[in-house]
């Protein structure tokens, strides 16, 4: 890898953070935010709970193409943003946004990410209980990224 300083890399969360299960649909505005972001060189994983169903969902919604790899287990844990951290250079500064902090934020947490709640939906009341379950930064939908992850 050429770049060894300065990668920044956007973990999302794939189910009610880019799409809306409710509406099934992307939430509206994710694509162009998506693509500013990688416009912008960082490199994108997204991490989603399920099998073969969701990952046909994944592929119906043409948005692979926004992801270095996209990560699909039939539950998330800590190897999934491991897995992507292996995909990356070594200093590169890792994103996580997430709508659950006992799932990726806990999890990005224990990876030293810097670790974003999507405090929006079913989920906006599940409070952290430990520590390690507490985001660095919490926005309400996900056009407030830019207040946290600066455009470099
Ligand atoms: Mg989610």
């Amino acid at each position: 890898m050429e770049i060894t300083h300065n990668m920044k890399s956007i973990i999302f969360d794939y189910n009610r953070t880019i799409y809306n299960p409710e509406e099934g649909i992307v939430f509206p505005g994710s694509l162009e935010i998506l693509q500013k972001y990688k416009d912008a060189g960082f490199v994108l994983f997204l991490v989603a709970k399920g099998g073969i169903d969701r990952k046909n969902q994944i592929k119906d919604l043409n948005i692979e193409h926004f992801f270095k790899k996209i990560i699909v287990h039939p539950e998330k844990t800590k190897d999934d943003f491991i897995d992507a951290m292996n995909e990356c250079a070594e200093k590169t500064v890792f994103f996580v946004v997430g709508d659950r902090v006992k799932k990726e934020i806990r999890f990005g947490n224990e990876c030293d990410m810097t670790t974003i709640w999507l405090k929006n939906g079913k989920f906006k009341d599940e409070e952290p209980e430990l520590d390690i379950e507490k985001p660095d930064h919490v926005i309400h939908e996900l056009s407030e990224l830019e207040s946290v992850i600066l455009r470099s």
